[in-house]
């Protein structure tokens, strides 16, 4: 439920409102801005009377929320939310650019990568350290070793490091290590995970599940928020459809939708959306042209004999030739790069 108060409301009257909810035993949930001041409801609301707020001095209208997740919606955040992590901002009027290879195979691999990829002016470098594979005979990542390289990659190119958190017990290292915690598409309804994550400040970039909705996808988002955490990235990667012809489908549509409902920062992956490294570049002009924030874009520099996702990654010469084509898609829609 949410209290729209009135622009010219004062203090006591807020206060007011916020003292009934908190003695319903609920939380508070505030937003403020140039024309609107907001309180949000947040817990059980299914017995509380509408109409007693709509008695109290400042309140101008009281609405239902609903949806499932609250704190995710833009119903009670109405500015699109902005992440800062390490001077760099996902969000705003800047387009966030992540990439990097889908596995750390080696520090020459993964720090060459980095070079190239800061050059042609990536802002976070990707890698996976600790892999979620289909089949338990695929190559795992290095694990510990691979977390290494990445610190030296980032040494070396002073760029933010995104790496995906597979199990809570190696939470301790990655709020240590890691500039943004990945949670992958397999585990966006892993429970126990995002809130042990939400009980962090680290940025988390949170991946569609291979078949959610919208709502769930939101509705996951709301755990990391509800445990405190306000950091959150979402990240659509295709979902699986009716058709065999790429690894997923783009679900294009999610990113104007989920733009429209909650506040949070949306960046599409196009390469493991598609599966196919040529699809990979007209995907994230698509992406950017819909309205993302960034990009999530696997590059390797030898797809051919890469560990995993050889068959999507790009290479470092490709990627540069993506960069120069979002960045005309980026003018167009009044963002940088
Ligand atoms: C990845 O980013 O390498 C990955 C495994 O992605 P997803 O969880 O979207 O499949
Ligand atoms: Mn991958």
């Amino acid at each position: 439920m949410i209290i729209v108060m009135r622009a010219d409301v004062v203090p006591q009257d807020v206060d007011a409102v916020k003292d009934k909810i908190l003695e319903l035993g609920l939380e508070v949930c505030e937003a403020k801005g140039l024309n609107y001041h907001i309180i949000g409801m947040i817990g059980d609301t299914s017995n509380v009377d509408a109409e007693s707020f709509k008695t109290i001095k400042g309140v101008e209208k009281v609405i239902h929320v609903q949806e499932p997740y609250k704190r995710a919606s833009r119903l009670l955040h109405p500015e699109s939310s902005v992440i800062h992590v390490n001077g760099v901002s996902i969000g705003g009027e800047k387009l966030a650019i992540i990439a990097g290879p889908c596995s750390v195979e080696s520090k020459s691999q993964i720090t060459d990568i980095a070079v190239e990829v800061k050059k042609a002016g990536a802002d976070f470098l990707r890698g996976g350290a600790f892999k979620p594979r289909t089949s338990p005979y695929s190559f795992q990542g290095l694990k510990e070793e691979g977390l290494e390289y990445l610190k030296y990659a980032k040494e070396i190119t002073k760029l933010p490091i995104v790496v995906e958190l597979m199990s809570a017990d190696k939470l301790e290292m990655y709020e240590r290590d890691v500039d943004i915690i990945q949670i992958g598409a397999r585990n966006m309804q892993n429970f126990d995970l995002l809130k042990a994550v939400g009980q962090t400040k680290k940025p988390v970039l949170l991946k569609r599940g291979l078949a959610a909705t919208i709502e769930e996808f939101l509705t996951a988002a709301e755990y990391i928020l509800a445990g405190g955490n306000e950091n959150v990235i979402l990240c659509e990667r295709g979902i699986r459809t009716f058709d065999t012809y790429t690894r997923n489908t783009l679900d294009i549509g999610a990113v104007p939708v989920i733009k429209k409902l909650s506040h949070l920062p949306v960046i599409v992956d196009p390469s493991h959306a598609s599966g196919i490294w040529w699809m990979v570049e007209p995907l994230a002009m698509a992406a950017i042209a819909a309205g993302a924030d960034g990009l999530m874009i696997e590059v390797h520099n030898d797809p051919k004999n890469a560990l995993c996702d050889g068959n999507q990654s790009i290479t470092p010469e490709n990627f540069r030739r993506l960069m120069k084509s979002i960045k005309e898609i980026a003018r167009i829609q009044n963002r940088k790069i």
